[in-house]
């Protein structure tokens, strides 16, 4: 296996792990992406540069989608001027991914 290639180790995609993957695509990285708080309002990205969004009754978002690219998706989340909210959600998971990593070296 090549070692510029590593596979995802948070989901069972078994698919290179880019930062397409990462940011957009990975179910483990879902939650985050839903989660709203007043501080860490995550959803808020996800929403503003998504084209189409589900929520429920109460307006919680279920979950995005794009007509557009992930590429070019990608380029709105990071052109939307969200920097240090943007910063936070990549910290977060990260910290996620690192839970991830850990369990598996443990298990
Ligand atoms: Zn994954």
């Amino acid at each position: 296996m090549c070692h510029g290639l590593r596979l995802c180790k948070c989901c069972e995609a078994r698919v290179v792990e880019d930062k397409l993957h990462f940011v957009l695509e990975c179910p483990a990285y879902q939650d985050i992406r839903l989660s709203s708080t007043k501080d860490n309002n995550f959803q808020r990205l996800f929403r503003n540069a998504a084209d189409v969004v589900q929520t429920d009754e109460e307006g919680k978002l279920l979950s995005f989608f794009s007509t557009v690219s992930q590429d070019a998706l990608m380029r709105r989340i990071f052109n939307l001027g969200e920097d240090l909210l943007l910063a936070k959600f990549i910290l977060r998971c990260l910290e996620h991914r690192a839970e991830c990593h850990a369990l598996l070296i443990g298990g």
